[in-house]
């Protein structure tokens, strides 16, 4: 016997009627199914894209909220980090030898690299930016282009120097410095013993030309002193 004459007309069309509906149902609410999937699936992913570049731009951004007039924060070397190099000029101990070593060999080529200044503590740093901004009559933001304010110098760390050419004083802390014996110099082999250029021409800080400022990254210490400053390189 059939097993659908078993079942009365009225109920066997609609059970006919109601199977493809059911079906379709299913089909249907698959389909939702996966077409929500995806859409979650790529919601996801342009989130997370989202969500990586809001990273990259969170970090820059807080690298320039850290910054004071383009200038970022420095704590002080410690007593112990710094040794005296010249009459008056201490550097960090990590540089001593190096600079020392640089100012042989360009001597060897009739070179005299001299170390103009190293370490600066924050209150000759609060000195130097206050003092200057008075007798030049300038205000703070003009004086940043030139000088760190207090607490946001390289100096503070003793891993920056300022270098000059001790045939041609005049070109101390001069942009013409850059046409001496001494920069061409540390221009070509600066790079070799760690040192690098902080503010070259157009440098993303807003900080002006100095050819005669250099810091030291041959260390991880000194590499994690600096490692904002080199973000705002990579990230603007
Ligand atoms: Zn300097």
């Amino acid at each position: 016997m059939n097993y659908q004459d078993d079942i009365p007309l009225a109920k066997r069309i609609r059970s006919i009627k109601t199977i493809p509906t059911n079906s379709f149902l299913r089909i249907g609410l698959i389909s939702i199914g996966i077409g929500v999937s995806l859409i979650l699936l790529i919601n996801k992913s342009i989130f997370q894209q989202t969500n990586y570049s809001n990273n990259s731009i969170n970090s820059s951004e807080t690298i320039e909220n850290q910054s004071l007039l383009g200038h970022l924060p420095y704590a002080e070397a410690s007593k112990e980090e710094l040794v005296l190099f010249s009459p008056g000029i201490y550097v960090h101990k990590d540089i001593y030898e190096t600079f020392k070593e640089m100012q042989f060999k360009a001597a060897q080529k009739g070179i005299s690299l001299q170390l103009l200044s190293g370490y600066r503590s924050i209150d000759l740093q609060r000195d130097i930016f206050y003092e200057n901004k008075s007798i030049r009559n300038q205000t703070a933001i003009e004086r940043s282009r030139d000088s760190a304010p207090p607490g946001y110098s390289e100096h503070s760390t003793g891993y920056a120097i300022d270098v000059g050419d001790g045939n041609y004083p005049n070109t101390h802390f001069e942009v013409e410095f850059e046409q001496t014996p001494a920069f061409k110099w540390m221009e070509r082999f600066a790079s070799k013993y760690h040192f690098v250029l902080s503010f070259p021409p157009n440098n993303k800080q807003g900080v002006s030309y100095e050819p005669w400022h250099w810091r030291f990254e041959g260390t991880i210490n000194a590499l994690r002193k600096f490692e904002a400053a080199n973000k705002i390189i990579k990230f603007k």
